[in-house]
């Protein structure tokens, strides 16, 4: 790495403390970055770090892409700033580029900043096509943290102590591992974790009557000749109904969802799950909105969007992170038609939105995921990765669940199997912080910030992630020896 004489590290947490607000930070003495090259980062003594978080599901291709970089600079110097008022190549370029990766009919593009900016955007948009005021989201959610959306990020340490999100309802999170239903054989991940479920009982007659003791054996057997997600997917959408009853008047302004929710921890829901919602939520006069700011990109490897997963069509779709590998850049892209309806109640504006720099960046960013089939990596790593990771959830007792798609990965976090009772928060930090000493650094979420989050940029390789399960492997067994003396 580069070496440059900066602010020493005692200063650095003084300004921290003394200055800045944020208070989410990792690791009791948080890492001072210097530097970072594609999938690694260099702190301040030079160590180096596997990136497998990419700054929280961000850094898409590669910190300092060369290729991201070089279009950057040549940006740089030759024009920041249109405020919108005119117009600019790269900007009308990379617009055109960005609608045809999305299906008919959504082809209008809304350039914002941040995920939180493009998350508001879509609940006015939703309330102003709709007519209505009710919009829908999952407990456990995270939409962002504007006064707008922070009605609908339920995730309890996000969760707003002042009177907040009028009209904002939440409502049960299908969660297949920690929700009272089970169903995790229904998940679209190449790691079928099973437990407890409610299942219809299968020709084998065992479905619904898995216990904790034949649970792994009974229910996969079940699960793998059940196409459909049987009794829990129906329990959640009943949940789903009874939450429809409670809204405002007769019909919703909109639903929005996560594909797979990040900071909740990489939860998954039942396949046909988004589905069903989708078609209750349409009755009802609501638009579906998919929030891909962590999901999209061709982070899941199989397809390019989140909602593809699902097999779901949007009404609305938001982005950010990824988008710009970092550089602040959001969208948010829907119909014609609603597209008119928010145009009928408001001049839309944003000054920095789709500003030149971020076109570029963007376009560039596109470019990369192309060229270095970044999508097809993400599968393929992605998938090598979850069933090493599920090697160690057979190994380990306080391996509960390991679960995600592509390079989205959970790895959640149990005092035992049986139980599923979230691992206590110091000894996942103990866990974390064994991580980073020995050069691998991953994320954390849920609830009880009981799930490690893995999702790095996506140009790592096999050998990395071999170094990161050992790593990892390397990190539990030490806790674990720690936890019997
Ligand atoms: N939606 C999702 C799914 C997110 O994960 C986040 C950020 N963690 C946001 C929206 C908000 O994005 P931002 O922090 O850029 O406002």
């Amino acid at each position: 790495p580069e070496k440059y004489q900066s602010m020493p590290y005692s200063r650095v947490l003084e300004v921290y403390r003394e200055h800045l607000s944020c208070e989410l930070v990792y690791f009791p003495d948080p890492l001072l970055l210097h530097q970072g090259h594609m999938q690694w980062l260099f702190d301040h003594e030079g160590n180096r770090y596997l990136d497998f978080f990419s700054g929280i599901v961000t850094v898409s291709v590669g910190h300092c892409h060369p290729k991201v970089n070089a279009v950057a600079q040549k940006q740089l110097g030759r024009l920041w700033h249109t405020s919108n008022l005119f117009f600019h190549p790269p900007i009308h370029e990379y617009a055109e580029q960005l609608s045809a990766l999305l299906p008919d009919p959504l082809k209008v593009i809304f350039f914002m900043n941040s995920g939180s900016e493009a998350n508001d955007l879509a609940m006015l948009m939703a309330r102003a096509h709709s007519k209505s005021t009710d919009i829908i989201s999952f407990r456990g959610a995270y939409h962002g943290c504007s006064p707008y959306t922070i009605g609908l990020s339920n995730v309890g340490q996000f969760k707003m102590k002042l009177p907040s999100g009028e009209g904002c309802q939440s409502t049960m999170c299908p969660d297949v591992f920690r929700g009272p239903w089970g169903g995790s054989h229904c998940r679209d991940s190449p790691v079928q974790t099973i437990r407890k479920c409610s299942c219809a009982p299968g020709p084998t007659g065992q479905g619904g009557r898995c216990t904790p003791s034949n649970m792994w054996g009974a229910c996969f057997f079940v699960g793998l000749l059940s196409t459909d997600c049987c009794q829990a997917k129906d329990q959640y959408i009943e949940q789903f109904k009874d939450t429809l009853s409670t809204c405002v008047g007769k019909s919703i302004a909109g639903f929005f969802a996560e594909p797979i929710q990040g900071v909740n921890g990489v939860v998954q829901y039942p396949k046909g799950f988004l589905k069903e919602v989708f078609q209750l939520v349409r009755e009802r006069g609501g638009v579906c909105i998919a929030d891909e700011v962590q999901t999209g990109f061709g982070r899941l490897g199989s397809h390019f969007w989140g909602f593809q997963t699902h097999g779901v069509l949007p009404d609305i779709v938001t982005m950010a992170k990824g988008i710009g590998n970092g550089f602040p850049m959001a969208a948010v892209v829907t119909t014609p038609e609603i597209a008119k309806s928010l145009a009928k109640s408001v001049l839309h504006f944003n000054t920095f939105g789709g500003n030149p720099m971020a076109c570029a960046i963007a376009s560039a960013v596109l470019e990369v995921i192309k060229e270095e089939k970044l999508q097809e990596n993400s599968l393929e790593v992605g998938t090598y990765l979850l069933l090493k990771l599920a090697e160690l959830r057979d190994e380990f007792e306080i391996i509960g669940d390991v679960r995600g798609k592509g390079l989205m990965v959970g790895i959640e976090m149990v005092k035992d199997k049986a139980s599923r009772q979230p691992l206590p928060r110091e000894e996942v930090n103990q866990i974390h912080e064994g991580c980073r000493r020995m050069g691998l650094i991953i994320g954390r979420g849920g609830l009880f910030s009981q799930t490690f989050r893995i999702a790095p940029s996506l140009c790592v390789t096999k050998p990395e992630v071999d170094f990161a399960v050992d790593v990892f492997r390397a990190a539990v067994s030490q806790h674990m020896e720690r936890r019997a003396k």
